[in-house]
């Protein structure tokens, strides 16, 4: 297990987007909070510091706890390609998917004998009184060292599937004796809390985004141009840096990018999807789907975004569908092969990553996230926030987050056709992309940044320190 460092991110400064009033509420809801854990200390656990959702939220999160001077710390599990390998099982499962590798013994012996040494590892850190939040499976584990410590477990899930079946009925009952002893469950989505957690204390929080960390702070024009002109994405015009006259570069580190032409010319349309390079993200499909159904003619050119595969940790599956995309791009004739560029970020700095995914998506004139299943899909409230129009399947927080007015829903992800003849009629229509583009940002300015998702923790963590002295 390791700590993770976070700066601080400024609560007063998010009243800039926000307005008086929410930011009044905030701060009435931080000093609650600070004097309810005079004393304790609030840890999250997770299993990434970099790459995902989680991890990009945690970053936030922590940082706007520690500006409310509350004793806070972030702890990642150091799992090892066993243990990880395991537990995509089991997030594939709960998302109820298998991909013909069912949990097996061995996963469930690897599984205990890991989180078990995790949970105690832990327990000698933690206080009685402490509040734990234990993120996804791949901590859950945790949970009985800690509760016999003393501390308020908390599990805080980000999968799920809304039609549960036999491969997410297995990873529930692998994860059940230990959701039996965690006080409170936070789920992003009702339709995902499982029947078994039916008459426990269950609160739905959905994710947020910061409008001012690297990933979504506003950039001008020129700064997006130049991020992708230094990370190899467009083609340069400008003077490079270190050459007289030459740009100040915010980026250091180049892309690994995979495309048949020099690179991209800035002014070509280009539509988007920013992804883990996993196969719940069905970035083949987004390729197939593009190339099959939206017309040759057109100009739009379709950049498939990851992380470079080796930076996640816990991810084993990355390198794997990322290797299948570059087979499948590979093997296209070299006029489908132009039309398509495969970039990879580099993850050694996390800044640095956040900025390239930033200019990307403000870059993109159509975002797509065509997930055969998703948790929340932050990448999606990212886009909104820029202002961009989002084609994405209508899975999971997905669906909660984009109504009509802000961008387009698939009605069966796995429809090639309708999505791409939907991305094509969406390219041609210039004003709809500007009319979705500004309510998108509007409805996430008024529901998925920070101020309400951290109120509702302060509400969930009073309440559960109320109960345990008595008085709740
Ligand atoms: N992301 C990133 N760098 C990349 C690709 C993705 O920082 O190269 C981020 C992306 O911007 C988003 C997160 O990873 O913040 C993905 O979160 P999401 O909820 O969309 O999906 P998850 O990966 O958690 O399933």
């Amino acid at each position: 297990m390791s700590d993770v460092p976070v700066t601080r991110s400024s609560l007063r400064r998010l009243g800039l987007v926000i307005g008086e009033a929410r930011a009044e509420a905030l701060e009435d809801a931080a000093q609650r909070a600070r004097a309810e854990m005079q004393g304790s200390t609030l840890w999250n656990v997770s299993s990434t510091a970099v790459g995902g959702g989680v991890a990009e939220m945690l970053r936030v999160l922590v940082g706007y706890i520690l500006d409310a001077d509350i004793e806070t710390r972030w702890c990642v599990v150091s799992g090892d390609g066993d243990f990880f390998a395991t537990t995509k099982r089991i997030h594939n499962q709960l998302h109820g998917y298998s991909f013909g590798e069912h949990l097996s013994e061995k996963d469930v012996t690897t599984y205990r004998r890991m989180t078990e040494s995790y949970g105690r590892a832990l327990a000698e850190r933690v206080k009685p009184h402490d509040v734990v939040l234990l993120h996804d499976p791949q901590t859950t584990g945790m949970a009985p060292q800690l509760v016999e410590r003393g501390a308020h477990v908390i599990w805080r899930c980000h999968v799920g599937t809304e039609r549960p079946d036999g491969n997410a009925e297995a990873a529930w009952q692998l994860l059940r004796p230990y959701l039996e002893v965690c006080e409170a469950f936070v789920f992003s989505l009702s339709a995902y809390v499982p029947a078994l957690l039916q008459d426990r204390d269950v609160v739905i929080i959905p994710p947020s985004i910061d409008p001012f960390s690297a990933k979504n702070r506003d950039l001008t024009d020129e700064e997006v141009r130049g991020i992708l002109e230094d990370a190899g994405i467009v083609q340069a015009e400008r003077t490079p840096p270190g050459v007289a006259g030459g740009h100040r570069p915010l980026v250091s580190r180049p892309a690994r990018v995979f495309r048949e032409q020099a690179p991209l010319d800035v002014r070509t349309p280009a539509v988007v999807q920013v992804s883990r390079w996993d196969r719940l993200k069905d970035m083949p499909g987004v390729m197939e789907g593009f190339l099959e159904h939206v017309p040759s003619e057109s100009p739009a050119h379709l950049l498939l975004v990851g992380p470079d595969s080796a930076g996640v940790s816990d991810d084993p599956e990355g390198a794997e569908v990322f290797h299948q995309c570059r087979s499948m791009w590979e093997a296209l004739d070299e006029e489908n092969r132009r039309r398509v560029s495969l970039v990879c970020l580099p993850l050694d700095d996390v800044d640095e990553n956040a900025l390239m995914v930033n200019a990307v998506q403000r870059h993109a004139t159509v975002v797509v996230q065509k997930s055969l299943a998703e948790g929340f899909g932050l990448t999606v409230a990212e886009a909104m926030w820029k202002g961009r129009a989002v084609v994405a399947s209508g899975v999971g927080g997905i669906s909660e987050q984009v109504t009509a007015d802000t961008g387009v829903l698939l009605g069966d992800p796995s429809d090639l056709d309708a999505y791409g003849r939907t991305l094509s009629s969406l390219l041609a229509d210039t004003e709809r992309i500007g009319a979705l583009g500004a309510n998108a940002h509007r409805r996430v300015r008024d529901h998925y940044l920070g101020d309400r998702h951290l109120i509702q923790y302060g509400t969930l963590i009073t309440r559960l320190r109320l109960r345990a002295s008595g008085a709740g």
